[in-house]
């Protein structure tokens, strides 16, 4: 097929996978190798760490604890068969519950950990994945001085398809505790219904792990019906404005 026979994909579809639990990660970048797509993981720069104890609201966050997370050495593996790997905080403090100058000390610890441990990560050209989602304009603002892409939590699911590479915040949608197969597909069957723009949806492992995690068997017919769509791009966060002209 020629260049000019193209046709425009009028609706971008990216979903994401957090926090970086070993065991799904793995399979969930096999399943998108399967369709010859890349998978989008975010993971946590202390996730591995024996200290790490993440809290919700004061209490220990189970679910994020209690699965094996990966380690850096798994995180470039994957990004060396071509998935893509992106910052998901250091710690999974959630950044709107401490103060503001402490939430800045933490977004630039992320990027040195980042920049340090995954192999070319330059945070000017990544996506920052704020833990829970929850962050405020101020937060936003110093996030959007350091990435490409700041992913938080949005009124909507749908953003505007970019058009210049510049730093850009997209809201994105998620659902859990319990498995998400059932309301990822309602809401992605509205977005394809419509006329078109970047869907962006967060879940985090495969059957059962994590919060809020996907079937392997739904993402398998997910993706095997979406690459079949002509005017639909699977892409994960960062490339779809990356490529794009400054
Ligand atoms: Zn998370």
């Amino acid at each position: 097929m020629g260049l000019m026979s193209k046709p425009k994909k009028t609706h971008i579809v990216t979903l994401s996978f957090d926090d970086g639990f070993k065991k799904s990660f793995y399979e969930t970048a096999e399943i998108f190798e399967s369709f010859k797509l890349r998978a989008c993981l975010n993971v946590i720069a202390q996730g591995h760490s024996e200290n790490f104890v993440p809290k919700v609201n004061g209490q220990p966050d189970t679910g994020l604890v209690s699965s094996p997370k990966g380690d850096f050495s798994d995180w470039n593996a994957l990004k060396n068969r071509g998935h893509e790997v992106m910052a998901h905080t250091y710690d999974h403090t959630n950044l709107t519950t401490i103060p503001l100058e402490a939430a800045k000390r933490d977004i630039d610890r992320c990027v040195a950990e980042f920049e340090k441990n995954l192999m070319g990560f330059k945070a000017k050209d990544s996506v920052y994945n704020f833990a829970y989602n929850a962050s405020n304009p101020e937060l936003d603002a110093y996030a959007l001085s350091k990435f490409l892409v700041v992913r938080s939590h949005g009124n909507t699911a749908v953003n505007p398809i970019p058009t210049k590479r510049e730093p850009v915040r997209i809201g994105c949608w998620s659902h859990g505790p319990e498995n998400c197969d059932e309301v990822f597909d309602a809401t992605l069957n509205e977005f394809l219904a419509s006329p078109g723009g970047w869907f962006v949806f967060n879940t985090h492992g495969l059957d059962g792990e994590g919060w809020g995690p996907m079937s392997s068997r739904y993402l398998r017919s997910l993706l095997s019906r979406l690459i079949r769509l002509e005017h639909v791009a699977v892409l994960p966060a960062g490339e779809v404005v990356l490529n794009l002209p400054k």
